[in-house]
């Protein structure tokens, strides 16, 4: 079946911010819709998302320039090639930007298209998204999918939720649990708790952008005092079948060489911030370390990786980019042993199914992310199960935009009965003691 129209709107992110849509028509029967979703911290090398900059329409970050691009140049280019054949479709779009960054029609525009198409050929196909998404992956059809690992964010900070900590995401890692839908009622639980333990503080229960609470807590170690709370009250012991992962999305309190922790009062050299990690790691149950250094401080990563002895998984979010390129230097400097994976980071899927494969080749882990600004269609839950990547990011248990990706993960795992098999975390063991 060949595309034999295109069409694109402008419509809301979760933030109320304007994303882009874009529809694959192949006949009047069969077509297929994907939204874009978007980013507050975003690495300096991502991608280029298109924004008009025209102040009378939503304060200049209108899309409707992406959007003309879809219907003036990448529909007219596209329409008669085989809606299956993703890898051409990628191709004829990069070649249309010709840029490194995709800034001549904006990555907003080329991944909409680009996951529409990916949607479109699974109708073709008549299987499930998450199937087809295996089979453009290059999965072998005769093993079980691999339902994700979540790393949950109970907790938010930094861009995400003015006036709680300064570090990002502070998330909590199920490990353990029989199936998906298992892991997710014992976080669920989790989550419930955990509001009354800041309530209990006095705080507001109000959540940030990916659905984490957001109280104004005294330090940056307090959330991980908090999470203890509220797993001791949901009966569960940290460190056995929780774990605790962090995104301090460090870049973005990092100047001229600092690390400015103002709810600390501290203004840290790149070792010493290393140095105050690998201290948590030994008093809580850690894990997973994402963006804990600025994403140019290659030194302070593979430091952090060295004295962390890879027992606990250093991940390059901001310092990576989703680019192979990136992904690559950090293998030569030894900075990282997980990438995580953001579709609008690099604009197209061919892309980024070839950075997956790339980490996979260097025993790297990989983990599917959502993005803060988030769209109704959840699709990094079919990519995650897809691409067998172990584990996955998709915000809080709660705000819709989160919940769908969690229950389509469930309905997928329904769907597959014992084709489905959990995911161990690679990192599982107890590498913090209690505090
Ligand atoms: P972002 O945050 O989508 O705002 O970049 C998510 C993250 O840093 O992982
Ligand atoms: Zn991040």
């Amino acid at each position: 079946m060949n595309i034999a129209q295109i069409t694109a709107q402008e419509l809301l992110d979760s933030r109320g911010q304007p994303t882009v849509e874009a529809t694959v028509y192949l006949d009047e029967r069969l077509k297929a819709s994907a939204m874009v979703p978007s980013g507050a911290s975003t690495g300096k090398l991502e991608a280029l998302e298109m924004r008009d900059g025209d102040p009378d329409r939503y304060h200049g970050k209108g899309v409707l320039r992406a959007v003309q691009n879809i219907t003036d140049t990448i529909a007219p280019a596209l329409i008669g090639l085989d809606v299956t054949d993703q890898q051409a479709i990628d191709r004829r779009m990069i070649e249309l930007d010709a840029t490194e960054n995709k800034s001549h029609l904006g990555a907003n525009a080329i991944l909409a298209v680009s996951i529409a198409c990916l949607r479109a050929g699974a109708l073709v196909r008549q299987v499930p998204f998450f199937q087809y998404t295996a089979e453009v992956f290059g999965k072998p059809t005769d093993e079980p999918f691999l339902m994700p690992i979540p790393l949950i964010n109970v907790l938010n900070g930094g861009k995400h939720a003015i006036g709680s900590s300064d570090f990002q995401e502070y998330m909590i890692v199920p490990v353990g649990a029989p199936t998906f839908a298992e892991t997710v009622r014992w976080a669920a639980e989790v989550f419930q708790c955990l509001k009354t333990v800041v309530r209990d503080r006095g705080w507001p229960t109000t959540v940030g952008d990916e659905g984490g609470y957001a109280p104004p807590v005294g330090s940056n170690e307090e959330p991980l005092k908090l999470i203890v709370q509220a797993l001791d009250k949901a009966g569960y012991t940290p460190g056995v079948e929780f774990m605790i992962a962090l995104d301090p999305a460090a870049s973005e309190c990092y100047r001229d060489g600092k690390y400015y922790l103002e709810k600390d009062g501290l203004e840290l050299t790149s070792s010493e911030m290393v140095d105050l990690l690998v201290d948590w790691t030994r008093r809580y149950p850690i894990v997973s370390i994402e963006d804990g250094l600025d994403q140019e401080d290659w030194e302070g990563f593979a430091l952090l990786k060295k004295k962390t002895q890879n027992k606990v998984q250093i991940v390059g979010d901001d310092l990576f980019v989703t680019n192979p390129e990136r992904v690559r230097m950090g293998i030569e400097r030894n900075a990282a042993n997980c990438v995580l994976i953001k579709a609008n980071q690099i604009g197209t899927i061919t892309e980024t199914f070839a950075t997956i494969h790339l980490a996979r080749e260097h025993g790297m882990t990989t983990i599917i992310s959502h993005r803060s600004g988030e769209t109704e269609l959840p699709f990094e839950a079919d990519f995650a199960v897809g691409t067998d990547a172990g584990q996955v990011k998709i915000g809080s248990i709660s705000r819709s935009e989160r919940i769908a990706e969690y229950n389509e993960l469930m309905r997928i795992e329904r769907r597959l009965g014992d084709r489905a098999v959990m995911a161990n975390f690679p990192f599982a063991r107890r590498s913090g003691a209690r505090p």
